[in-house]
């Protein structure tokens, strides 16, 4: 079994070396670098990240990487290739496409994500979940910031690809992105292994916002005393990649420390979906915030942050205690 992952590695990453070739030399190359360019990415950077090139046609990696049928089993299993049932055939998933090779955290290319030149549709395309890449754990970038920082102090995450390879050409090397999933528990108790801080900063947008929540969700049950989340929220309009350009390192680190803690955002959060001003909507912030304070773990904080809604709706602790004690006994 071991020796079946080596060989699934081993071909990714030779298709990752296929790739980065064909940025150098195929006779279409001229259109992906100077997409490239447009996007400001320099050549030491791509070469950081491994950026390459999947050329127009439908069977290019398995004509050079798929001469025997075990390399083709291997290329479909991997995620490379995908098979036309009724032709009973083969083809390449990545077509005309910018490739980016995603590592897992030994540096091994366990799957990709391709962007089209233009404004086609679907913007991006990953690789399908396979027995080496689980997108609920992965994180892309995460090696890279490894390797470019001397110590990692904390981590950004961000949304996409693009997001991770700008900041880190502005020279912000500790960013990395969730792959096309919400933020996992998995994806978190894995940062907080390397780094006590992490902040959240996804785009300006409502998907954007939207994301913040549910990683305020994944985190909840994880933060402890000793650790930091906290979140940036951006420009309407703008991610990463977008702000770094016009605000360069100094302008971007600046916003990254005065991003707001979790438990600010918490209270923000849940206190602008009701009127704090009634009773009744007191009643439904603390409803709404318990159950979510309840799934932390036993700390300071959650303490504190039990307290700051006895400050704000006039509960005492005992009456949110006997609450969620009542909430627990409660058959589901
Ligand atoms: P770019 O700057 O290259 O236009 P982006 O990263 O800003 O792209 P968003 O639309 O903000 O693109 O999406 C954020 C991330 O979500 C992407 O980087 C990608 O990882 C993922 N994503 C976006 N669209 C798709 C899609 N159609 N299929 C799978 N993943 C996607
Ligand atoms: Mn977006
Ligand atoms: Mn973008
Ligand atoms: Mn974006």
């Amino acid at each position: 079994q071991r020796n079946e992952y080596k060989a699934q590695y081993n071909i990714l990453d030779a298709a990752a070396s296929y790739y980065q070739q064909q940025l150098k030399t195929h006779q279409h190359r001229d259109q992906a670098v100077s997409y490239l360019k447009s996007r400001g990415l320099t050549g030491k950077i791509a070469h950081i990240f491994g950026i390459g090139y999947a050329p127009p046609g439908w069977d290019n990696l398995l004509k050079v990487l798929g001469t025997t049928p075990q390399e083709q089993q291997l290329l479909e299993t991997s995620g490379m290739l995908i098979r036309h049932e009724e032709k009973d055939s083969l083809y390449d998933r990545f077509r005309e496409r910018i490739m980016f090779p995603i590592r897992d955290m030994r540096g091994r290319v366990i799957a990709f994500g391709g962007r089209v030149l233009g404004d086609d549709k679907p913007k991006y395309l990953n690789s399908p979940e396979t027995d080496t890449f689980h997108k609920s754990r992965e994180l892309y970038g995460l090696y890279e910031a490894r390797k470019l920082s001397a110590k990692l102090e904390r981590i950004i995450i961000v949304e996409g690809y693009m997001d991770v390879i700008s900041l880190a050409q502005f020279g912000i090397t500790y960013a990395v992105a969730t792959l096309g999933t919400a933020t996992t528990a998995q994806h978190l108790e894995r940062l907080f292994k390397t780094v006590p801080e992490i902040i959240f900063c996804f785009d300006g947008d409502n998907a954007g916002r939207k994301a913040a929540e549910r990683a305020l969700e994944a985190a909840l049950p994880i933060i402890k005393d000793g650790l930091q989340a906290r979140f940036l929220f951006l420009p309407e309009g703008e991610d990463p990649d977008t702000l770094i350009r016009q605000e360069s390192k100094e302008g971007f680190e600046k916003r990254l420390n005065e991003a707001p803690q979790l438990s600010d955002f918490f209270f923000r959060s849940l206190s602008e979906e009701v009127d704090m001003t009634s009773m009744d909507g007191r009643a439904r912030f603390s409803n709404q915030a318990l159950p979510l304070i309840q799934q932390m773990k036993t700390s300071l904080l959650q303490q504190m942050m039990l307290e700051k809604i006895c400050e704000v709706t006039g509960l005492t602790l005992e009456q949110i205690n006997s609450t969620i004690n009542l909430a627990q006994s409660t058959p589901s």
